[in-house]
């Protein structure tokens, strides 16, 4: 389902209003984008990618310095974190209350952006129901000696699979050398119940094509195949929000498209900070409406 309307999340307001420090300080190198490229990158996906981060919990890729090796990974509230940024408590299935994060509109958004966030990756859940997860992602992870094209052809094997179980499975680009296959679910099944329906399916997949897939993790095993990486589905783990940028050279961007469309991408890279708002502009948003395709999600083994 393509839909070139979209709704206008981000006001002429809110653009108005954002200041970048450093704005010309250049990420990976001198022929690198700079933190104001960034920002302007975010502010022209903004309508497109924030329903699929509004509400839910997120974690941050930062890069404060600009060099790849000093990025990281942040989970929890920080010293300098933007006041639109909002924060709630939860507690793990170990017992320990720790803050999260989470975006609640257009302004918490670009403050990330214009600090110099890079990444943005999400739970499969909303803040609202958190204990209910409402989309599920089959990480696709090629190993050793797999082309792009072996993972395009296996997201398209997969996706036959996933609808004959009833689903209605949206892919992405991952901006690494991956695929994500998501699929919105209606939000039942506790996080345990979940990932262990994501495993039974996931061992279902990797059945059906053995030569293809694993769904073990040791790298050993993964050559010439692709891990179906379907632990992205468990409570606290997150993957790369649709749009998001990845960091590293060229900063490609993980990129929602149509079925069709995928099987187009010769190199996923070319998606990326510079190229992806104007393809944008005219391709309108693959992953509209998504919410409403949501399915149940079959439990294929009893002790489910
Ligand atoms: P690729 O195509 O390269 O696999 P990817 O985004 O799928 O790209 P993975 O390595 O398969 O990357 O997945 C890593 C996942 O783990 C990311 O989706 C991210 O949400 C999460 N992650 C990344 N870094 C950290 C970290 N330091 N701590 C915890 N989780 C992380
Ligand atoms: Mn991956
Ligand atoms: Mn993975």
């Amino acid at each position: 389902p393509v839909s070139s309307q979209r709704k206008r999340l981000i006001s002429d307001a809110d653009l108005a209003g954002i200041s970048i420090t450093n704005p010309t300080r250049r990420l990976f190198g001198k022929s690198g984008p700079t933190k104001l490229d960034i920002a302007v990158y975010y502010a022209l996906v903004g309508d497109f990618m924030l329903p699929h981060i509004l509400g839910r919990p997120v974690s941050l890729v930062r890069c404060p310095t600009g060099r790849p090796q000093d990025c990281f990974f942040q989970r929890h509230p920080f010293t300098g974190m933007p006041s639109s940024v909002e924060t709630f408590q939860s507690t793990n299935s170990e017992g320990e209350t720790k803050s999260y994060l989470s975006v609640e509109g257009a302004k918490g958004y670009l403050a990330l952006a214009q600090f110099g966030v890079v990444e943005f990756h999400t739970w499969g859940t909303t803040r609202k129901q958190l204990e209910k997860p409402d989309r599920i992602v089959f990480d696709l992870d090629p190993g050793e000696r797999v082309g792009w094209r072996e993972v395009v052809e296996a997201a398209v094997h997969i996706r036959a699979e996933l609808e004959a179980l009833g689903l209605v499975p949206f892919v992405k680009t991952s901006g690494g050398k991956g695929i994500h296959v998501v699929v919105p679910i209606k939000p039942k099944l506790d996080w345990k119940k979940l990932h262990r329906a994501t495993s039974d399916i996931a061992t279902r997949l990797a059945a059906s094509a053995p030569d293809s897939f694993t769904t073990t993790m040791g790298k050993e095993n993964r050559i010439g195949r692709i891990f179906i990486d379907f632990h992205r589905n468990a409570r606290g783990h997150t993957s790369a929000a649709p749009y998001s940028l990845r960091a590293r050279t060229n900063l490609p961007a993980s990129t929602p498209v149509s079925w069709a469309d995928l099987e187009t991408i010769d190199a996923p890279e070319d998606l990326n900070y510079s190229s992806l708002p104007g393809l944008l502009a005219t391709s309108g948003d693959p992953w509209s409406d998504m919410g409403e395709f949501a399915r149940d999600l079959p439990l294929l083994s009893r002790a489910g």
